[in-house]
């Protein structure tokens, strides 16, 4: 007896076959189909589809064998496997290769054998489809083309196999991931390769205002309408929305939407490129309405005067740069309420602070919707009025005259005011020196 050679891409080949996950499992109908068939049309007591494993060929299944395997050492097909077309082995007794073999002197006693090999889309023989009987025979070539198609059948078969085998594995992953996201207060959407939507969760729903399974099949483009569609200014969120399909491997991407349907709120979506050649596009939706409110309020915090709830100084320079910054004319009025200490001296700190609260609603009374009016600090107020100095100082005079006629906790109370020309930031200083003449020649009156 002269056993099989090992062929030289045997660990490539091996490999092959248990990519196929194949060995060991239990019978299927297909292969059983196959042996069946081979076993009736070529007339053999036996046929099996024997995969070559390293110590052993193993059948997936067998017709009149009656074992499950064989040792490699004793196996034809190790030796069919080097070829890539049908070996038939006419008598076995007349065979230096086989007339010695265990299973040639003993059970089953094989006379004849012909094995097509099993060759993969990838050109390894895993295998081979054999039909063996207890006489010698001869096999014609219409016989050797009969098994040979069956073998490509066993192979088309494996392929199969393995393919489903993948897909459901593919799918359980799904279907686990999908469950870790079906809940996430977040909206979650994730597009395959084709950029076609394969998942949407709840969340994702109720923020787009439709049943999440409408979207699955959806575009990017698709989801970006629907998006604008939920918005007060379509066209310009429309225009930010385009590039999605740039987004690179392991980037993300973050932009902000006003969304006014079906109810108002801040949405931020974050496009990810995950290295997921199944799902490589993940847009994420979440609600941050509360924490830009939260932002807003701090924001006006910081610029508002706790006391009065005018404007402070921050909030006054902003809005002086923002007034030069239009090309206006610009003029500063600053208001000073006049011996305002005898006031806390006399009344007490908390009447202080209603004749502040009184001025600064005369003053917010008295400014037109392009005025800005604020607390510059203590007993100073200030007008930011586009306008040359004339229009200013006729404000400011209404101002003034408007606060003598007062009735307040402390009496009578009067101011007075600085009114300048500005054409930069640091020109406030003419306003300063307005202020202080008014000062200067008699208080509650207005200098410009
Ligand atoms: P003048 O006519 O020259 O402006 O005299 P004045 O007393 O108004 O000026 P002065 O700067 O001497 O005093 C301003 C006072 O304003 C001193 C300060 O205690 C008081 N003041 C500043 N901020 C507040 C506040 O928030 N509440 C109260 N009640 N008083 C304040
Ligand atoms: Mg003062
Ligand atoms: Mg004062």
């Amino acid at each position: 007896m002269i056993p099989a050679s090992i062929p030289p891409n045997e660990t490539e080949r091996l490999a092959e076959l248990l990519r196929y996950r194949v060995l060991d499992t239990a019978r299927e109908p297909a292969f059983e189909r196959i042996t069946r068939l081979a076993s009736t049309l070529l007339e053999t007591p036996i046929a099996l589809v024997s995969l070559v494993d390293e110590s052993r060929q193993w059948f997936k299944s067998e017709v009149g064998m009656g074992v499950a395997q064989t040792p490699r050492e004793l196996s034809f097909c190790a030796h069919a496997i080097h070829d890539t077309t049908t070996m038939v082995v006419g008598d076995t007794h007349t065979d230096a290769r086989f007339a010695s073999n265990p299973l040639v002197l003993g059970d089953p006693k094989i006379r004849f054998y012909a094995g097509a090999p099993l060759t993969t889309p990838r050109g390894f023989n895993v295998g081979t489809l054999c039909v063996i009987d207890r006489k010698p025979r001869v096999f014609s070539s219409k016989q050797a083309q009969v098994l040979a198609d069956l073998a490509a059948l066993a192979v088309d078969e494996l392929e199969l196999r393995a393919a489903r085998a993948l897909a459901e594995q593919r799918a359980a992953v799904l279907q686990q991931t999908v469950l870790i996201f079906d809940n996430l207060p977040q909206g979650v959407v994730f597009f395959d390769a084709q950029f076609k939507c394969v998942y949407a969760n709840k969340a994702m729903g109720e923020a787009f205002d439709l049943p999440p399974e409408q979207m699955l099949g959806w575009t990017p483009e698709r989801a970006n309408t629907h998006v604008a569609g939920l918005c007060d200014d379509p066209d310009e969120v429309l225009s930010r929305m385009q590039g999605v399909r740039e987004v690179q491997t392991g980037e993300s991407r973050s932009s902000i939407f006003l969304f006014a349907r079906p109810r108002p709120r801040v949405m931020r979506r974050t496009l990810h490129r995950l290295p997921d050649p199944e799902r490589p596009w993940l847009a994420m939706w979440t609600d941050i309405s509360h924490e830009t409110a939260l932002l807003r309020r701090s924001e006006q915090e910081a610029s508002t005067d706790a006391l009065t709830g005018l404007p402070n100084r921050r909030a006054a320079e902003a809005a002086l740069n923002t007034a030069l910054a239009s090309g206006a004319a610009v003029s500063v009025a600053l208001f000073d309420v006049d011996h305002f200490k005898r006031v806390n001296d006399t009344f007490g700190h908390p009447v202080g602070d209603e004749v502040l609260r009184r001025v600064g609603q005369t003053l917010a009374g008295i400014a037109r919707g392009s005025d800005f009016v604020g607390r510059w600090g203590g007993e100073e107020f200030v007008a930011v009025v586009r306008t040359e100095v004339d229009g200013a100082r006729a404000m400011a005079e209404r101002v003034r005259a408007a606060v003598e006629l007062l009735e307040t906790s402390a009496g009578k109370v009067t101011l007075s005011a600085g009114v300048a020309r500005v054409e930069k930031l640091n020109e406030l200083g003419a306003v300063d020196a307005k202020l202080y003449e008014a000062k200067r020649s008699g208080r509650n009156r207005v200098a410009s």
